[in-house]
């Protein structure tokens, strides 16, 4: 069997590895555009100088060897041929790769906001890549303004390493406060003052009208939508991606404005081509493209002939949407799904003792999200109470109480499992 995966990032990597294991003899081809592995999640660390190059790779010394994987770096593809079963590489040469079974993983772009003088100001960068955290890195030293638009993960991640870094940013945002996906007013305000004794200014409800550019053809000051004007003598833009599909433009993969759609098995609309990872669009966030990725590849390597038959395909299970982990300033938070209740049908309970804030949100019993900041020994409590579907409105304790040997039960094989009849029947 030949197996083609385009990227060798979190999906690609990790679809590789189970493909291995799935399969010793089969012919594993990965093709990336980078030059290596290494993680985005830990890019701030480098731009910080915390971190290297070399320690932001996460796999193996001897990866391709130990997992016989031939690795094609530095190779744009430029073309998928679904019905020759090809895929090409841009390069001098012009490259194809025949397979029986393809993954894309290529992930996603970062875009610049649509704002004048933005687009091709020497000072202006992405915070998606190694390649751009080494451009900003070499900016760094002569910078006193730095501006980053974009409050989300990545701009958290961005002022983080500029803090580090000795700088003092300003961070825009059109949200009212900091990470608007994950947090609410409360638990983003903790991060937001942690920030600003570390030196960040932020205005936020705020989004730039535009930049002006000197005559070197650097953005030195930015003016918002509401008049502020901001000294700026690097900006860095965290604030959208895109996916990485034009290659697939006319190949017959569906895609939607956010990326290719697959289905719970990683299946794209063509037999034989599959998808994993931010390329997808949807839950872009690091476990969600290693769990696709191995799903992923658990199907790439049914070559028993019954990929008709359902029930035997791998899925994407017993996860939800966006579970989100963080720690900035010192403060480590979990977040998952909904963090503001959407209206009064929804029951929010809260408790916050010193330093440590949790949230509970729920309707008729299912939990539709929940915040845990500061002590997070509990975020494992509600992983286990969203994951084994607990109806909560039956929970006679307060929910803040319950814990693990309230309601843990064991199979015949010494697995705890987590049942709703076992939290009945010890009366919590
Ligand atoms: C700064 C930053 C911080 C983050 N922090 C977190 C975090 O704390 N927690 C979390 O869960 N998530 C975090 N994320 C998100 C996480 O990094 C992504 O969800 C994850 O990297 C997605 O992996 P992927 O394999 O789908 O794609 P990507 O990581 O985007 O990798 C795509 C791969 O495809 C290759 N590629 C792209 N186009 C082509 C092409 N045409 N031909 C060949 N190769 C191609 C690329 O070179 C790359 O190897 C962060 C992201 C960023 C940018």
């Amino acid at each position: 069997m030949k197996y083609v995966i385009i990227g060798s990032s979190a999906a690609g990597v990790n679809a590789a590895r189970e493909l291995r294991r799935l399969d010793p003899s089969g012919n594993i081809t990965m093709i990336s555009a980078d030059n290596g592995v290494y993680s985005r999640c830990i890019l701030h660390h480098f731009l910080s100088g915390e971190r290297t190059e070399k320690q932001l790779c996460f796999v193996e010394d001897d990866f391709e060897a130990r997992y016989n994987i031939d690795f094609v770096k530095n190779a744009v593809c430029d073309k998928v041929d679904v019905q020759a079963k090809t895929m090409r590489v841009a390069d001098g040469a012009s490259r194809e790769y025949r397979y029986d079974k393809l993954l894309i993983a290529s992930g996603a772009s970062s875009v610049l906001p649509p704002v004048p003088g933005l687009t091709g100001a020497k000072n202006v960068f992405n915070f998606r890549s190694i390649g751009d955290v080494k451009a900003i890195k070499a900016a760094l030293p002569s910078k006193k303004h730095p501006v980053i638009v974009g409050a989300g993960l990545v701009g958290c991640d961005v002022l983080t390493g500029l803090l580090d870094a000795g700088l003092k940013p300003t961070l825009v945002d059109i949200a009212p406060h900091l990470l608007i996906k994950q947090l609410d007013t409360k638990s983003a305000g903790r991060y937001e003052n942690l920030f600003r004794k570390a030196g960040a200014a932020f205005y936020f409800n705020a989004s730039l009208a535009e930049a002006g550019v000197n005559g070197a053809g650097e953005v030195e000051r930015v003016v918002l939508k509401d008049g502020w004007d901001l000294p700026c003598d690097l900006l860095i833009a965290a604030a959208g991606v895109r996916a990485n599909t034009a290659f697939l433009e006319g190949s017959g993969v569906n895609t939607d404005r956010a990326g290719i759609l697959i289905d719970d098995a990683s299946r794209t609309n063509v037999p034989d081509v599959f998808g994993a990872g931010d390329v997808t669009g949807h839950s872009p966030i690091w476990p969600v493209a290693v769990k696709q990725g191995i799903v992923a590849a658990r199907n790439m390597a049914r070559s028993n002939g019954d990929d008709d038959d359902a029930k035997n395909l791998a899925r994407l299970e017993n996860f939800f949407a966006s579970k989100t982990a963080m720690n900035f300033c010192g403060v480590p938070t979990m977040s998952i799904d909904m963090n503001e209740a959407p209206d009064a049908n929804y029951l929010v309970e809260t408790s916050d003792t010193a330093g440590s804030y949790k949230k509970v949100i729920h309707k008729n019993g299912v939990i539709c999200g929940a915040i845990v900041q500061g002590d997070v020994a509990y975020s494992g409590i509600i992983t286990e109470l969203v994951a084994n579907k607990i109806d909560v409105s039956r929970v006679k304790k307060n929910l803040f109480d319950v814990d693990y040997a309230d309601f843990f039960n064991m199979k015949e094989n010494f697995e705890f499992c987590y049942e709703q009849k076992q939290m009945e029947a010890q009366n919590v």
